[in-house]
């Protein structure tokens, strides 16, 4: 589960770009996007206008082609179901229910390693149905916040959060947290990195995965649709993906 609690850090991009350098390290992966008032996964991965079969046996989801020579992951998200991908969706939380428990219940994942969850903001009805429904299997939660000190108060709540349902931290991906200048090249931290590291503290053996910078290549990678570990795995940020996966996989396996 990739989750921040706070809106607007990158859990979205972190979750395909982890689903990715899992799938390049030569796992089966699926990447379902649990959420339901802004699902981006299928757009952060350039599909437009993506639909799903439906099988006596199940939904479908969609195969994402990662690139020539380069693993699929399977995608599922409520853009495939939307006759129109701008109309808001206004559910009541019955209807949210019965969409979790089929997009985990009624797609035909087959096999699958991992399925990495882009979960949305807040720790109310979405993540609460999804724990409800993932007990008994064995899952983690990964963290994202950006370094703002408001962030990171939201995201010690979805830690506070798993640790009540006992659902073991993975680690945090500190998003934005530098800027390089295009002029000298010099990198500077737009918030003070102290603040963070206190409040960071505050969640006791939570590891750093990743720190990740903002990154013009990653924006317009984003824009793009285009999922930058796949793309560019020249990029520096693409490494940084990687190395967390890497650690994710470790501890996943401890
Ligand atoms: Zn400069």
């Amino acid at each position: 589960m990739v989750l921040a609690n706070k809106g607007g850090v990158g859990k979205s991009t972190v979750a395909a770009n982890i689903a990715a350098a899992l799938a390049m390290s030569g796992l089966s992966v699926g990447l379902a996007d649990v959420d339901v008032h802004g699902p981006n996964a299928a757009r952060l991965a350039g599909i437009q206008g993506g639909r799903v079969r439906i099988r006596d046996s199940g939904i479908e989801p969609y195969l994402l082609a990662l690139g020539a020579d380069l693993p699929t992951i399977k995608l599922a998200s409520l853009t495939f179901l939307l006759e129109d991908e701008d109309a808001p969706v206004v559910w009541r939380d019955a209807y949210k229910y019965d969409y979790i428990r089929q997009l985990f219940g009624s797609f035909n994942w087959g096999a699958l390693d991992c399925l990495v969850l882009d979960m949305p903001p807040g720790t109310g009805n979405e993540l609460i149905t999804s724990c409800d429904l993932l007990e008994g299997h064995p899952a983690f939660a990964l963290l994202v916040t950006t370094p703002e000190a408001i962030a990171l108060s939201d995201a010690i709540k979805a830690a506070r959060f798993c640790e009540e349902r006992d659902i073991p931290m993975l680690g945090v991906i500190k998003n934005m947290t530098a800027v390089t200048c295009p002029h000298c090249e010099h990198a500077f931290a737009i918030y003070p990195d102290h603040v963070a590291e206190s409040l960071l503290a505050r969640i006791p053996g939570l590891e750093v995965l990743a720190q990740l910078p903002l990154s013009a290549e990653l924006a317009s990678c984003c824009d793009q649709g285009e999922i930058i570990v796949a793309k560019r795995p020249e990029a520096e940020i693409s490494a940084r993906f990687r190395q967390a996966a890497r650690l994710i996989r470790d501890k996943v396996h401890a």
